[in-house]
């Protein structure tokens, strides 16, 4: 295959990889989650990161905090919503998106809804608790008074394998004590 093949072949991979409605903001913003699931797998928690944001500003982030903050709500996004409320001064984030590295659970899920975001945007499937896509479909259930935009897959082999790493690294200790 000569160069300009191989590029095009490169390109149209990675354009395949972006699902449909995925801005290079989000992209952005994904990347910046990513970042933040990294560093809580460093400092002993789940790795799951969140940004939220509109118009190109970041409103509010976070990583996952359950065990610092021995706190059973401390996920990501739940952390980062509370935070984006406090920025702009009110509960109600209209217009606003969330990239967050692992589908949200139901809690999560909930409090997306109840907040009135716009959008989700997430990394890696949950099978076991992901709560818009997976298990549930909290976020477009039509018997709630607010539905939101999902878009699942974006940079998902990231997303997981930061999980699947964290936990192997995890069993693999318990099993040299
Ligand atoms: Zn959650």
């Amino acid at each position: 295959m000569n160069n300009l093949a191989s590029w095009r072949l490169r390109v149209r991979r990675r354009i395949q990889a972006i699902p449909r409605g995925v801005s290079l903001e989000d992209q952005q913003m994904m990347r910046r989650a990513i970042d933040l699931a990294q560093a809580a797998g460093s400092r002993g928690e789940v790795p799951v990161g969140a940004v939220i944001y509109r118009d190109g500003i970041v409103l509010g982030e976070a990583s996952n905090d359950r065990e610092a903050s021995a706190d059973p709500t401390g996920h990501a996004e739940v952390v980062a919503l509370r935070r984006a409320a406090t920025a702009i001064g009110g509960w109600r984030l209209n217009g606003c998106s969330m990239a967050v590295t692992l589908e949200p659970c139901p809690m999560c899920a909930g409090a997306l809804v109840n907040a009135r975001m716009a959008r989700v945007l997430y990394g890696a499937r949950d099978p076991k608790a992901g709560a818009v896509d997976t298990l549930f479909d909290l976020c477009r259930d039509p018997r709630l008074n607010h539905r939101l935009e999902v878009i699942g897959g974006i940079m998902e082999s990231k997303c997981g394998a930061l999980l699947t790493n964290f936990f192997r690294a995890k069993r693999i200790a318990k099993r040299g004590r």
